[in-house]
């Protein structure tokens, strides 16, 4: 097995809420990976304990074999974790290509612009805006923004929460041939989530259902 995503048995409870409940999910090198469910199912929460930005009541996180349940955001973000997230949180007033080349400055990484560039080979459609402020742009061009600027973060595991979500036909079919080719290029391991099958039963390699903090396989359409 060559795992790149392992989450064991990860639990988390808000108060009385019961969001995460012994979660188990991997995702494999080069593979895309659904997680479907409805609104409050889990599906942020699980998001989160993988990029670290909340820390589970119990369970592990395992990146590459390498046990990632303690590290702090910030250290499993060097690790390559790139996360998107459903709201977007671009910075409004930065240029939309420092949005981008942020978090790889806040990691010191060498050769961001060479990432910004291969970036850019999979979502160019957002090459006429690099200089606009984030919030000169339409909601749409902000989504793929927040996809590349998880892109370049992400080398080693890409985290979509809920892209499609409220997105006109027209830029989810693009979303979703960005992350087919990102798939066809083999070099992306990808874990999507979104609350219905629509957008990601064509896409997605395997998919897990998520229903109050549970997990389960699924067949691609759902169905079964
Ligand atoms: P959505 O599509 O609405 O984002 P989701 O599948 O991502 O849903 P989560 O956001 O993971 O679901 O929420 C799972 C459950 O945990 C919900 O009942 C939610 O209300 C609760 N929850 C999540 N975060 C918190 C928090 N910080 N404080 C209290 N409850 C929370």
């Amino acid at each position: 097995m060559n795992a790149v995503l392992e989450v064991r048995g990860v639990s988390k409870s808000f108060g009385g809420v019961v969001a995460a409940a012994d979660l188990d999910v991997t995702v494999e090198r080069g593979e895309i990976v659904g997680i479907i469910g409805a609104n409050g199912a889990g599906k942020t929460t699980l998001m989160r304990a993988i990029c670290g930005l909340l820390l589970a009541a119990r369970g592990r996180v395992v990146l590459d074999g390498r046990d990632v349940t303690r590290l702090p955001a910030h250290r499993r973000a060097r690790l390559g974790v790139g996360y998107m997230p459903e709201d977007r949180r671009l910075v409004p007033q930065l240029p939309v290509r420092d949005n981008i080349l942020l978090p790889l400055w806040a990691r010191g990484v060498a050769d961001a612009e060479a990432r910004l560039a291969e970036v850019l080979r999979f979502v160019p459609d957002i090459e006429p805006f690099l200089a606009r402020p984030a919030l000169r742009l339409s909601g749409g061009q902000q989504k793929l923004v927040a996809l590349a600027r998880a892109l370049a973060a992400g080398e080693r595991v890409l985290l979509l929460d809920e892209p499609f979500e409220g997105v006109a036909p027209a830029l989810a079919r693009r979303l979703a041939e960005i992350l087919e080719s990102l798939g066809h290029a083999g070099q992306r391991t990808i874990l999507v989530s979104g609350s219905d099958y629509t957008h990601t039963a064509g896409l997605v390699d395997r998919l897990y259902a998520i229903e109050r903090g549970r997990v389960e396989p699924a067949a691609p359409t759902g169905a079964g």
